[in-house]
């Protein structure tokens, strides 16, 4: 069975609406270049935040930008009092260090908490403001009454966007966490095992129907495109047939990470 993301995301954003009528924040989204997807993205995510009401800040600099105009500019945003949150887009163009810019920002205005301080305080179980696409794994899961403790979860894909932080999230529902990767061995071993599979590798059908079960749960993160433009996730469709549940892409996860996003910008506000 496909689920999908739209009434999570509705529901969202009848409570974001109402949060931010309250209480006026702002969130810049700083673009380096012109990559057309990118831009699009940013778009999106503006337009959301439109539409919630949040006074979105959007900076834009040449991709051929020296890399301390983008240290400068986020230096301006942490220092800004109508700037509440702020959210790099990735990937930055190749020459500009990604680490040193996206560590520049304040953990108090980490709108996608991807800064040291905020992946630290995941690991040490305090975590505040948390990386949204995880957010949106366990949300998508909680909203339908999936339970977590003592389950056993395969996340295939150990990024720090997503796969490292969503398996600490996992654990901190007490599920029994697999994380496995490209060197894993046997994925189908692992994945067989498994109660719930979260992929997020990129790789169009990596999870095919004989790695999963009739029972099994299957979260779909990845987002590629193919030579056509048409959006994939990592799992095979048939896979829909056989497992109870897998997530659509597109309109699964991707549909509530950008609500997630505004809701860290909530929470850094100490308002959520
Ligand atoms: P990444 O390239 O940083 O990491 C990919 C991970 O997948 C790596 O840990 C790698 O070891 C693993 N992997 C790759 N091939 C594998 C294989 N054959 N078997 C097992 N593991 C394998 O990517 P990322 O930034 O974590 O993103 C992963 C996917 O999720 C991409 O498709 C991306 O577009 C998508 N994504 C979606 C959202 C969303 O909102 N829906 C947000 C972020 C990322």
């Amino acid at each position: 069975m496909l689920i999908y993301g739209k009434e999570i995301r509705a529901r969202m954003t009848v409570r974001l609406k109402e949060a931010f009528k309250a209480h006026a924040l702002g969130l810049a989204i700083v673009c380096v270049g012109d990559d057309p997807a990118s831009l699009a993205y940013v778009r999106s995510v503006m337009k959301y935040g439109q539409e919630l009401g949040v006074r979105c800040r959007f900076v834009h600099l040449a991709h051929n930008v020296p890399e301390d105009t983008v240290i400068n500019a986020i230096d301006e945003l942490n220092g800004a009092s109508s700037i509440h949150g702020i959210m790099i887009h990735a990937p930055l163009p190749e020459g500009l260090s990604a680490e040193r810019i996206i560590q520049r920002i304040s953990p108090a205005k980490d709108a996608e908490g991807v800064q040291h301080v905020n992946q630290g305080r995941l690991l040490e179980r305090c975590g505040v403001v948390k990386p949204c696409t995880p957010k949106a794994v366990v949300r998508i899961l909680k909203e339908h009454d999936i339970s977590l403790a003592g389950r056993k979860i395969c996340v295939i894909g150990r990024s720090r966007i997503v796969g490292a932080p969503l398996s600490m999230m996992l654990m901190d529902e007490d599920a029994t966490v697999t994380l496995c990767h490209s060197r894993t061995r046997n994925l189908k071993q692992e994945t067989l095992a498994a109660d719930i599979i979260v992929s997020a590798t990129g790789h169009i059908g990596l999870v095919t129907v004989d790695m999963v079960r009739p029972e099994s749960i299957v979260i779909d993160v990845g987002t590629s495109f193919d030579e056509n433009g048409k959006m994939h996730g990592d799992a095979h469709p048939a896979v829909a047939e056989k497992a109870a549940i897998l997530s659509a892409v597109p309109g699964g996860v991707g549909s509530i990470t950008v609500p997630e996003l505004f809701d860290n910008l909530l929470i850094l506000a100490g308002i959520s």
